[in-house]
């Protein structure tokens, strides 16, 4: 019955007893549905990576979750538990078996999904079982990491209150600048603001330029908006890590932050685990409702296009582009057509990327795959179909809404010598302004003030 082993460890005990309370109905129903027809095979870009490999299949990685649950909480486990494969947990070592399975062989990408006939959801229990074993302390070093940094810290880079303060001063006087407005603002903490804008800790740290371009974009369109000094980062790691609590915590930051403020909108910069965290399952998990807007820059920007609140060129981007839709916003939040109209105005060149929109392959970089340093060689092993789907579109700039696909594709684009450069939409609606007019009225301006002051 037991293999033998006769004792089930604390640990093994315990994910079996917390599998229990996280048993949703919509969890129950794709463990129960499946009926092993092996359509969703194919739709798996680790198995495309290697065909050889049964242990890559969708089926048959559900398969080590569902059978515990067919085990310990289903009935036919009970009456024919050899004919539904029901089977258990005893050693900290096929925990660790477990953990190599859900986080280093699926990104929960839901590709897998929307090919099955069932409706067989594998990266809804898959993150569930993620979050079983996190409970009990077995996951990658990386991912323990990361977590920490957000629990502790508030965001997942671990940026420091005063760095953050720091960066967003900093890119102030770049817009001061480049607009040469002295009075150019990207303000902190207002009260009563339109829009609360949050942002990517990556973009805090890696990449500040986004947030210089989102803000000449607010500065174009008189945007009456602010950016929080707490709960400004919209990631959220609960999402990867299947942690609910720390889901729950980072969205009710968020949420708290905004009220706080009395801000009317949120608005997330592009981010695909990010704005599907905040904007869908983010109440959810802190159970709360939340009674203002909250949008994606992405809606934003076309609108102001639409609005006409800023004009664009463009003539400014040339050269040809691509679009790589995220997991998240395309398979989960339904953000496919909005990109993808925003796009087309501000580039001269733009081409699809085949299969496309909710059938687009992952990035491989999976909403926080990346921290995962010990699976890297598997995850860009698996990025080969990305690398072909990239390729033949010969674009030169591959588009995409989201901070992580940004690191996913560069991996891959590096490692299959593709030569495509990754930008975000954001990147390209700034350089698209149309401002040269804005400029040379702001610099007669204050010029001349400065000259009646001397
Ligand atoms: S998950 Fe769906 S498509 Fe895949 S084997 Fe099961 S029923 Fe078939
Ligand atoms: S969710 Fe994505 S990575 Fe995971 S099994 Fe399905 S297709 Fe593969």
């Amino acid at each position: 019955m037991n293999n033998g082993k006769d004792v089930r460890s604390y640990k093994a005990q315990k994910v079996i007893d917390r599998m229990g309370q996280k048993l949703s109905r919509q969890i129950v129903g794709s463990l129960t549905a499946c009926v092993h027809c092996g359509m969703c095979t194919d739709s798996c870009h680790y198995v495309l990576a290697n065909p050889g490999d049964p242990t890559y299949a969708p089926a048959y990685k559900a398969d080590l979750i569902r059978k515990l649950f067919k085990h310990h909480y289903d009935w036919t486990g009970k009456v024919f538990p050899k004919w539904v494969k029901a089977g258990s947990v005893y050693t900290d070592q096929e925990l660790e078996e477990l953990k190599d399975t859900v986080f280093g062989k699926c990104t929960n990408c839901r590709r897998c999904t929307i090919n099955c006939p069932m409706g067989v959801d594998l990266a809804t229990f898959n993150r569930m079982a993620r979050g079983l074993l996190c409970h009990v302390g077995i996951m990658p070093e990386g991912v323990e990491y990361v977590a920490k940094e957000q629990w502790e810290i508030g965001n997942q880079m671990g940026v420091l209150k005063e760095d953050f303060i720091g960066t967003i001063e900093w890119q102030e006087e770049e817009l001061q600048e480049e607009m040469q407005d002295p009075t150019a603002k990207i303000p902190i903490d207002k009260m009563n603001a339109d829009i609360v804008y949050t942002v990517n800790p990556r973009e805090v740290k890696h990449d500040p330029r986004s947030i210089l371009d989102a803000a000449k974009i607010f500065y174009m369109a008189g945007e009456n908006y602010t950016m929080p000094s707490e709960g400004w980062d919209m990631t959220n790691f609960g999402l990867f890590n299947g942690d609910d609590d720390l889901g729950g915590a980072v969205a009710a930051r968020v949420y708290d932050n905004v009220r706080e403020l009395k801000g009317k909108k949120l608005v997330m910069s592009e981010c695909g685990h990010g704005y599907r965290s905040t904007r869908c399952e983010g109440p959810n998990w802190a159970k709360q409702d939340i009674e203002f807007e909250a949008e994606s820059s992405v809606i934003t920007m076309l609108r102001y296009i639409k609005e006409g609140k800023i004009k664009v060129d463009k003539t400014k981007n040339p050269g040809s582009y691509t679009f790589h839709d995220s997991c998240n916003n395309a398979r989960s939040c339904g953000l496919t057509e909005e990109p993808r109209e925003l796009l087309s105005l501000v580039v001269e060149d733009f081409r699809e990327m085949y299969p496309n929109r909710a059938e687009n392959y992952c990035c491989t970089g999976g909403g926080g795959a990346m921290s995962m340093s010990e699976y890297k060689s598997r995850r860009l092993k698996s990025g080969k179909v990305k690398a072909e789907q990239l390729s033949a579109t010969g674009a030169k700039v591959v588009v995409t809404s989201c901070h992580n696909c940004v690191d996913g594709l560069t991996d891959i684009i590096g490692h299959y010598n593709v030569g495509m450069g990754v930008t975000q939409l954001v990147n390209l609606v700034a350089n698209a302004l149309v401002v040269d007019d804005r400029i040379s009225e702001n610099a007669m301006k204050y010029a001349g003030e400065e000259a009646v002051t001397a």
